[in-house]
């Protein structure tokens, strides 16, 4: 489905540019987008060597090599023996480069073990590959299409469903069974935060049972060939209180204002900067504690970051969610999450579901 030797070309072309003799990509998405394997942590190092010039070499323990589905076009496979030393085949296989640019989620035993055996100069690589994986190409759209609307099935199911004198890891365990009935391959761990829980943005669903009158955030999402889905509705158990209320229409505005407001060339702190100004506005503002959003793709939090100080002028082809919340500290928290990608002339809201604050007994 993917091209990955043009992803190759594309990232050579960038290392030409910023004068990167080899790239090294270990555990992380770089790996998986680049040569379509997803390596999971481990003591053992898998790394593809991508250098500049000449062939790249996939570098993994014999061990796994059956799960590498080969492209002789991409890369050469080069398992290894347990007796052998990875590294040392490594840095052979770096040998003469001035210039390495690392993947940020490579052990530091790995980069500790090449710095002492190759002579060059160590770089990060995301500054790199950030601008090849935050440009989404329509596939990769269309795959984070397909897990938001999941997503946004599971939030009619949830319509009307019965959370009051059930504990949030409960409600957590019936979403992640729902997100990957309705065609994830996985499922996150969902957050689910009620009553004074959910004041706290990233909460793990514990023993507290939910009780009439409670706010309760569910976030949730999985993987879909690869891409993640991540979205958040907020529910009510029973009646709204009037602040609740009042509360809540303040942030369906800020959300629905950012989404209005993600187009290309629009700096991204200015999405944060427009969801902020309305929360701000009614009064609500020292209560918005985190950014609007972030990227997504093959990392559920990815750039662009839409924050304050990031002002990249966004473009066709980004994907990212606007979020805003209000989380009141011992009360209530709330909050609307949609994926958005960025078009030609705006922004598609991935997500489809009922946006509104969701009743439920
Ligand atoms: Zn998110
Ligand atoms: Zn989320």
């Amino acid at each position: 489905m993917f091209d990955f030797s043009t992803r190759c070309e594309r990232a050579r072309t960038l290392m030409g540019e910023r004068g990167i003799d080899a790239l090294l990509a270990s555990v992380g998405s770089d790996l998986p987008y680049l040569t379509g394997y997803h390596a999971e942590p481990s003591e053992r190092l898998t790394m593809l060597v991508l250098p500049r010039l000449g062939e790249a070499t996939l570098l993994l323990p014999r061990l796994e090599a059956p799960r590498v589905v080969e492209r002789p076009d991409v890369f050469a496979l080069r398992p290894w023996d347990e007796t052998e030393d990875p590294i040392a085949i490594a840095a052979g296989l770096c040998a003469g480069s001035d210039a390495i640019a690392v993947g940020e989620q490579t052990w530091s035993v790995f980069v500790l073990g090449l710095q002492r055996s190759v002579d060059a100069a160590f770089r990060p690589a995301a500054p790199l590959m950030r601008e090849l994986r935050m440009r989404k190409e329509p596939a990769e759209i269309d795959l984070l299409r397909c897990a938001a609307h999941a997503t946004d099935r599971v939030v009619a199911r949830l319509d009307g469903a019965s959370f009051t004198g059930r504990t949030e890891r409960d409600v957590a365990r019936q979403v992640e069974a729902m997100v990957v009935e309705e065609g994830h391959d996985v499922a996150w761990g969902a957050i689910v935060a009620s009553g004074p829980n959910a004041a706290s943005p990233h909460h793990s669903p514990g023993d507290r049972v939910i009780q009439a009158g409670d706010t309760v955030v569910v976030d949730f999402g999985g993987t879909l060939g690869g891409y993640h889905s991540d979205t958040t509705r907020t529910f009510v158990a029973g009646e709204p209180s009037d602040r609740v209320t009042d509360a809540f229409a303040v942030l369906a505005e800020a959300q629905r204002v950012g989404r209005e407001t993600a187009a290309p060339g629009v700096p991204a702190q200015q999405v944060d900067r427009a969801t902020r100004a309305v929360i701000d506005d009614a009064g609500w503002g020292e209560f918005f504690v985190h950014r609007t959003g972030h990227g997504i793709g093959l990392d559920v939090h990815e750039h662009p970051y839409l924050v304050e100080g990031n002002d990249l002028a966004l473009e066709e082809g980004m994907t990212f969610s606007i979020e805003p919340g209000i989380y009141v500290r011992g009360e209530f928290g709330m909050r609307i999450e949609d994926i958005v990608a960025v078009t030609a002339d705006g922004s598609e809201s991935l997500n489809r579901s009922d946006r509104s604050l969701h009743r439920v007994s």
